[in-house]
């Protein structure tokens, strides 16, 4: 069976990345024409930022509207409850309502899914193969999700949920599974436990796909689970409010932004959207009638970068979650996050313990790696800062300081700047 080629939107997703932009964009007038009519809380914002709905005529104009993050989300419900003034469609048009923590309240509209079907047929999912789906099915729509995009793709599945790992083990046997679904950590722990049981999951099993999601996928964690199980397996990328938003094809080396929503990368501090490689919050508008999303920001942080792919899509790919915008300080005009001074440092066996130190002297920022070493000296300071100048693209100074002195916290980068 191929697993490896084909679409399941051949003309949308092969379509050029300007004639999906432009698709986009007259879905976005119906959409902010609908939201501003029925939603009061969407009203209210073009109000306030003074764009009528026909002033919003392309993707571009979208930047005339500010970001409106998760954490103002769960304010305006909980000041205006149960929606916040979102919901765009009277109640019997709404199928089900999520709560994730917050808390925060997601209505589906009815026959509106949530668009995993073309990430799992780009991940190897065929028609009649059988699934488990190891989603939570409470609360948080994570289980039908998915539930709902295999059904969409003619997979029977087995909603089994964070069950016991043995029964698992027992479903992945007697039903001959052919795809996961699930957090991909949680199937090393299955074929973990399969070994410990005496059993083979690469032969005993008859797994083929895996798609995975809610969790970074590091290469080594993939890499496990494809050797475990002699399966493919493949990530996306997506929130509770959204759905599925990115993910990855058989070549991988990126997400395919999916057709069914607008992606922005934007400044998290002004909104502004970011060009192709540059690393900014992602910030989603969705088409949905009964809960019309506009510009909401996921406080996730990622870059687009554009190129051609050898699987033919067209759309360009995001980069993968590169950590969560309130962890970033600015210093130096410039966005850090502690995920990228980790992986800087991390070429340093020498270094035993770091702290990032933002300071301002003479109206300038100083950032400052107070260090300890196993072999402090002159000629690792400076290629530790070389290092950082080429990694942070700003200046930082490395401060050896004596074993034990920095507190053990976890703190990566601490602003000490004060601002009168
Ligand atoms: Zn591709």
């Amino acid at each position: 069976m191929d697993r490896t080629t084909g679409f399941l939107h051949q003309d949308l997703e092969q379509r050029s990345w300007d004639e999906q932009r432009d698709e986009q964009a007259r879905r976005l007038q119906g959409v902010i024409a609908h939201a501003a009519a029925n939603a009061p809380a969407i009203g209210a914002l073009l109000k306030a930022s003074g764009v009528a709905p026909g002033d919003i005529r392309s993707l571009e104009d979208l930047a005339k509207l500010p970001v409106t993050p998760k954490a103002k989300l769960v304010d305006m419900q909980r000041e205006n409850p149960p929606f916040g003034g979102l919901l765009a469609v009277p109640l019997d048009q709404v199928r089900r309502v999520f709560r994730s923590p917050g808390p925060i309240y997601d209505p589906q509209g009815l026959d509106e899914g949530w668009g995993w079907e073309e990430a799992l047929f780009a991940a190897g999912f065929r028609r009649g193969d059988m699934c488990i789906n190891t989603f939570g099915y409470q609360m948080t729509p994570a289980g039908m999700m998915f539930d709902d995009a295999l059904g969409t793709l003619g997979c029977p599945l087995v909603p089994t949920g964070v069950g016991d790992r043995e029964v698992q083990i027992e479903i992945l046997r007697n039903l001959g599974v052919a795809g996961f679904v699930g957090m991909a950590s949680f199937l090393l722990q299955i074929g973990e436990r399969a070994k410990e049981q005496g059993l083979d999951p690469a032969r005993d099993f008859g797994l083929k796909v895996a798609f995975t999601t809610a969790e970074p996928l590091p290469d080594t964690l993939r890499s496990s689970v494809e050797t475990l199980f002699g399966a493919t397996v493949r990530q996306g990328f997506g929130t509770a409010d959204c759905g599925c938003l990115a993910y990855e094809c058989h070549a991988k080396g990126g997400m395919h932004l999916a057709s069914r929503a607008i992606v922005e990368i934007a400044d998290p501090e002004t909104g502004q959207p970011l060009g192709p490689g540059q690393v900014g919050e992602v910030v989603v508008t969705l088409f949905n009638r009964a809960y019309p999303l506009i510009r909401f920001g996921t406080g996730d942080l990622s870059a687009v970068d554009h190129g051609d792919c050898a699987c033919g899509r067209r759309s360009p790919k995001l980069r993968g979650w590169l950590g969560r915008c309130d962890q970033l300080v600015k210093v130096k005009g410039m966005f850090l996050h502690p995920g990228t001074l980790q992986g800087a440092m991390r070429a340093f066996p020498e270094v035993t313990r770091f702290r990032a130190v933002a300071t301002r002297a003479d109206n300038r920022d100083v950032l400052t790696v107070r260090t300890e070493a196993t072999a402090p000296d002159a000629g690792l300071k400076a290629r530790i800062e070389e290092r950082l100048r080429e990694i942070l693209t700003i200046g930082a100074e490395v401060e050896w300081v004596a074993a034990g002195t920095l507190p053990d916290d976890g703190k990566v980068i601490e602003d000490l700047r004060k601002w009168d």
